[in-house]
């Protein structure tokens, strides 16, 4: 149960004076729905409020704060703009606009002769200096309470920076003292203050250091204690150890023998399988380095041992594949395998789920539908996850509430992950790597060219197709914005149409699920012979005679995608072709853009190495791990108050912090352990908490 004393923080925010179902709605926008969450919604910039004695006519376009005295008004017209004329102590005039509205509240807040500090956007306006609605206008004695750095908040339709901070004022008046769960020591030595006069300081001064850094160690502290409760009950549950006798896998006829690397994965996971501690392993491996082949091995082991298998794949199109690769494959094997997606409804949904609770289904494979609460097994007890980042404390705990005993888990990814991602989802996690690639694979030829050259690149896309090859062709990200995405895709599959007819598909992010599959799937069976496709095909999809993909404007693409998506060719014996595309001189780019050094530079790499650990350090170092990480742009709440940067600088402090305080009191019931009970309520990780009760 979380504690009393935080109440006050997780109640809905309309309990705050002012907030009604009119202000609720923006704030739902943002993900504010609690106070607790007003609290953390931390300004991102701030407005220097300094004054100035006098105005200066080369501060036009910036704000500036100023002693003013009102000389005159005027109205234009009967609907004009009222404006106030003002001077400063030197007689330099700029004229106060206020628009619509009573000019009987602009009169009162500047009075004639009166001296006001007045604080607004300086514009010009022909030969004139004006202030266009004025932020703030004070008496000189109130001037004081005007903050030099005004915070700046994230805001949605109907909000404003002052409402905002009107509310986060009130978040901050329920907000109470905790006690301290930062080891007395680390935080004397950064000069930290108490979390409630970090949360106080955040909100008066966004540029406060110390501030910010306590209150994003006390998240990262939080979740590493999370982690590290999780995994001390998972020890003490104890996993089940699985020992395979090979009667399953013996009766797998593969078309192909497994690589080196894949062997020795695959003897590393047997060899965790069979402790009683329940594996968290990694397998990295380059796009098509032969991961679902290691994953169809591990799961085979499990199912030998008697208990059941799960693959998680991101996304409902791998998933389907996934499913369809693995039946094939298993189909003499004699286990019974099902899908699980958030499309499957009704009956198959039904049926699934019992044949899951009764133990009839052997393997379940899926999108994240298949851990949720609905989702009950006989008897789980290895779960694999293939790319997903961002599988993290919540996730963790709704896998380990699927069994009595903690699953097993393998994830699988082509993306180098750094050490702190590792570190802030899992804890700590060995690591196979796949380094070879499976034979006969001949390397993929990329070349960059400018989109002005796009007719050449149908007739080449003509014959290739007319030789009985395959090709995807994607559509740039043309904004953050799917509707503009599929217009872009829609425009060129209609012209692709034209060209080749009906050997032309198009599959993009908003097509219903079952539309999805059918394209896919002619596309598998090479009924179609170009699919023109959003980045929905990125990850994972396997059509190895598919040997040309083109993508347009490339250089908006990150390096790691532009890895992922060059990865769906390459998989069979023909010789392959990428064409990088940029400058789409097209609408709105009448004249082509010019490519950027670092764009160029980064197509230069696609061209020269074809080595994914090599790409993805590069992005790694271009984007740095906040994208990866995910946190902000993804609405997956990892991490609220640490940016990717901080989390880097702090994490191994926080775990050290957090391995100590386990250590000394791993109940948590001395001083310090209430606490940090505390923060993990304050931070969500109750169901970690949640742990101690049951241990
Ligand atoms: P990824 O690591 O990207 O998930 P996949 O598991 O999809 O790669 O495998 C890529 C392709 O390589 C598939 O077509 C698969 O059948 C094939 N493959 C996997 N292992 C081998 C192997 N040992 N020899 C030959 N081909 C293999
Ligand atoms: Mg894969």
């Amino acid at each position: 149960m979380r504690p009393d004393i935080l109440n006050p923080l997780f109640a809905e925010v309309e309990a705050l004076k002012g907030v009604g179902a009119s202000l609720a709605r923006p704030l739902g926008k943002l993900g504010l729905a609690r106070v607790v969450d007003l609290l953390f919604h931390l300004p991102v910039g701030w407005i220097d409020r300094r004054s100035v004695d006098l105005l200066d006519a080369r501060d036009a376009g910036s704000i500036v704060t100023v002693p003013l005295t009102a000389i005159d008004y005027r109205q234009t017209g009967g609907r004009g703009p009222f404006r106030v004329q003002a001077a400063d102590g030197a007689g330099n005039c700029v004229s106060l606009v206020y628009f619509g509205g009573n000019p009987g509240w602009a009169r009162k807040l500047l009075p004639l002769g009166e001296a006001r500090i007045v604080s607004g956007k300086l514009d010009r306006y022909g030969d004139e200096l004006q202030i266009v609605h004025p932020d703030h206008v004070l008496i000189p004695a109130e001037a004081e309470a005007l903050p030099e750095r005004e915070p700046v908040y994230r805001l949605s339709e109907g909000l404003t920076n002052k409402r905002m901070g009107q509310l986060a004022g009130q978040a901050i008046g329920r907000a109470p003292d905790l006690a301290e769960w930062i080891e007395p020591s680390l935080r004397a030595k950064h000069g930290w203050p108490s979390w409630h006069e970090a949360v106080t300081r955040v909100h008066a001064d966004p540029a406060d250091g110390p501030a910010r850094d306590r209150l994003a160690y006390d998240e990262i502290f939080a979740n590493q204690l999370a982690l590290m409760l999780i995994r001390a009950s998972s020890r003490r549950r104890r996993g089940v150890p699985l020992a395979g006798d090979g009667r399953l896998r013996d009766r797998l006829a593969l078309p192909y023998a497994l690589t080196g690397a894949q062997s020795r994965a695959i003897a590393e996971i047997e060899g965790d399988l069979a402790q009683s501690t329940p594996m968290t392993r990694l397998l990295q491996g380059d796009v098509g380095s032969g991961k679902t082949m290691v994953a169809l091995y591990a799961l085979l082991i499990a199912i030998e041992a008697g208990v059941q298998g799960a693959l998680l794949a991101p996304t409902e199109i791998l998933a389907r594949q996934h499913y369809e690769t693995l039946s094939r494959m298993l189909a003499g094997v004699g286990i019974s395998v099902a899908i699980l997606t958030g499309r499957d409804k009704g009956r198959a949904r039904e049926s699934t789920l019992m044949g899951l609770a009764d133990g009839s289904i052997d393997l379940l494979i899926g999108t994240h539908a298949i851990f949720q609460e609905a989702v009950a097994y006989k008897r789980l007890g290895l779960a694999v996850v293939d790319e997903q980042h961002r599988f993290g404390v919540a996730q963790r705990m709704m896998l380990a509430d699927k069994a009595e005993r903690p699953p097993h888990l393998l994830v699988m990814t082509a993306t180098p992950i750094p050490r702190t991602l590792t570190l802030t989802h899992y804890g700590e996690m060995d690591v196979s790597r796949l380094d070879e690639m499976p034979p006969g694979r001949q390397p993929i030829e990329t070349r960059v060219i400018p989109s002005a050259r796009i007719e050449e690149v149908v007739e080449g896309l003509g014959r290739r197709i007319d030789a009985g090859g395959q090709a995807y062709w994607v559509c740039p990200l043309v904004e953050e914005n799917e509707a503009s995405d599929r217009a872009a895709a829609e425009a060129r599959w209609v012209a692709l149409k034209l060209r080749f007819g009906d050997r032309v598909g198009l599959i993009h992010g908003r097509m219903k699920g079952p539309d999805k599959d059918a394209v896919m799937a002619a596309f598998q069976r090479a009924e179609l012979a170009v699919l023109v496709a959003t980045t929905v095909i990125e990850v994972g999809v396997d059509v190895p005679n598919a040997t040309l993909i083109v993508v347009e404007d490339a250089d908006r693409f990150g390096l790691a995608q532009l890895h992922q998506l060059r990865g769906r060719v390459g998989r069979g014996s023909g010789k392959s072709v990428c064409l990088l595309l940029w400058g789409s001189g097209g609408e709105g780019d009448p004249g082509g853009r010019q490519l950027s050094d670092t764009a160029r530079a980064r197509l230069a790499l696609m061209r020269e190495t074809n080595d994914g650990f090599r790409i993805a350090e590069e992005d790694l170092r271009l984007r740095g791990a906040g994208e990866i990480l995910g946190t902000r742009q993804s609405g997956d709440i990892e991490f609220r108050l640490a940016s990717p940067e901080r989390v880097a600088a702090l994490i191994d402090m926080a775990k050290d912090d957090a391995h100590l305080l386990v250590d000394r009191d791993g109940g948590l019931e001395g001083p310090r352990g209430q606490a940090a009970r505390t923060a993990l309520y304050l931070f969500e990780r109750d169901a970690a908490a949640g742990l101690l009760r049951s241990g």
